[in-house]
């Protein structure tokens, strides 16, 4: 089977070019001929020597996962149904915000961590994505816009809070991670990246170490350790007290940020003492929550507080110092909000029912086999 360029970075490329007897140097024109201007044929490489134009024609292969199903909510959110080579699929989802235009990627097809609240946990884990798979999505999406949408539409922020837990499927989102940062390639910057974790601990001591610097958002969900094990099983083994451990080694250098996600759900975290608990936990002047209410979805367990109790829990944390936020539910109109994506075969229904009702979408039904 061919190699996929997009599992390459530019010094895994280099050192392809080198042990087949080509020029190293013609990684970097690749890059900018595919990340850059969008030129994925080598055919059409003008300046890289026929030589590499050749060997890659003959060994590489340069496809994307394939768009089979995209829809548009009425918020601007699209959502993309990916199909990879081997039959499996994930979501990922373009969200407009303001000037930017941030993607939202898919880690693993399903997920391990079995949150109680999550959508994706209910497919467990199928298997995890390689980096040319996280890279594809990227520039699938991307192509897609610049196709039909404008010109001039670009994606401006990746955020790895699609399918699966990132942190589980280490070395291989840290290779997507350098090839996003790539200069002469996408070139995103760290503060345009953000990784959403469970909290698994093992691995975010290691990448206080070697994981190339990007935001940090932790899924906190409750400072109470019997609420979050109930909430998130995987804090029986990693307890707020060994994550709080391992959040400490991180380097906060000038450009890294953690952000505290708290999904709210009603009457299970959302009470006084779970406010006290917080106040306890995160120290006020440094910490940045992100209020997440619960996104309801056919046959979740818990539901989404009154807009009176989110607002009342926001206000309790104001006032005790905290930058708070409340992310705005996008897409859920199309099920493209956080926790509720899940590859599409058990969504069949949700998406054929869609195709009627989605205004401006020129999406057509879903082609699973
Ligand atoms: N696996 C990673 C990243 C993906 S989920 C993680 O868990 O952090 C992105 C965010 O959406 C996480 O904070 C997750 O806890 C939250 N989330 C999952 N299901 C949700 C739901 N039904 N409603 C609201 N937020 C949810
Ligand atoms: Fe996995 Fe994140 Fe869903 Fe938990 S919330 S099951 S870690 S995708």
């Amino acid at each position: 089977m061919k190699v996929s360029f997009y599992d390459f970075t530019v010094d895994d490329l280099k050192a392809h070019l080198s042990a087949n007897g080509l020029t190293a140097f013609g990684a970097i024109q690749i890059f900018d001929w595919v990340y850059r201007k969008m030129e994925s044929n080598p055919e059409n490489w003008s300046n890289v020597a026929k030589a590499t134009r050749e060997y890659f024609l003959a060994n590489i292969d340069m496809s994307l996962p394939v768009i089979v199903w995209q829809g548009l909510s009425k918020d601007g959110t699209r959502k993309f149904l990916v199909k990879m080579t081997d039959g499996q699929t994930v979501e990922t989802v373009a969200i407009p915000a303001r000037e930017r235009l941030t993607l939202c990627v898919s880690s693993q097809v399903g997920c391990a961590v079995g949150c109680t609240f999550c959508h994706t946990a209910t497919q467990g884990l199928k298997r995890h994505l390689k980096a040319s798979e996280v890279v594809g999505q990227f520039m699938t999406v991307q192509k897609w816009l610049l196709e039909n949408e404008s010109p001039e539409a670009k994606l401006t922020n990746i955020v790895y809070m699609g399918q699966g837990e990132p942190l589980h499927n280490y070395e291989n989102m840290k290779k997507a991670t350098i090839i996003f940062m790539t200069e002469k390639g996408i070139g995103f910057g760290q503060r345009r990246i953000t990784l959403s974790t469970s909290g698994l601990v093992p691995a975010i001591e290691k990448l206080a170490v070697d994981f190339p610097t990007v935001n940090i958002a932790l899924s906190l969900h409750s400072a109470r350790n019997d609420v979050r094990t109930e909430l998130m099983p995987i804090n029986k083994v990693y307890d707020l007290e060994r994550l709080f451990a391992a959040i400490k080694k991180i380097p906060l250098k000038a450009h890294r940020r953690i952000t505290y996600e708290y999904l709210l759900a009603d009457g299970v975290n959302d009470l006084p003492e779970d406010v006290e608990a917080l106040s306890n936990l995160l120290v006020a002047k440094e910490s940045k929550i992100n209020i997440i209410p619960f996104n309801e979805y056919p046959g979740s367990k818990y539901k989404r507080p009154s807009e009176q109790k989110i607002l009342w829990f926001m206000d309790q944390l104001i006032k005790k110092g905290y930058t708070v936020t409340v992310r705005t539910t996008k897409g859920s109109d199309i099920l493209a909000a956080c926790g509720q994506l899940k590859s599409a075969y058990d969504n069949k229904l949700n998406l054929w029912e869609l195709t009627g009702s989605t205004q401006n979408t020129s999406s057509t039904a879903p082609q699973i086999q």
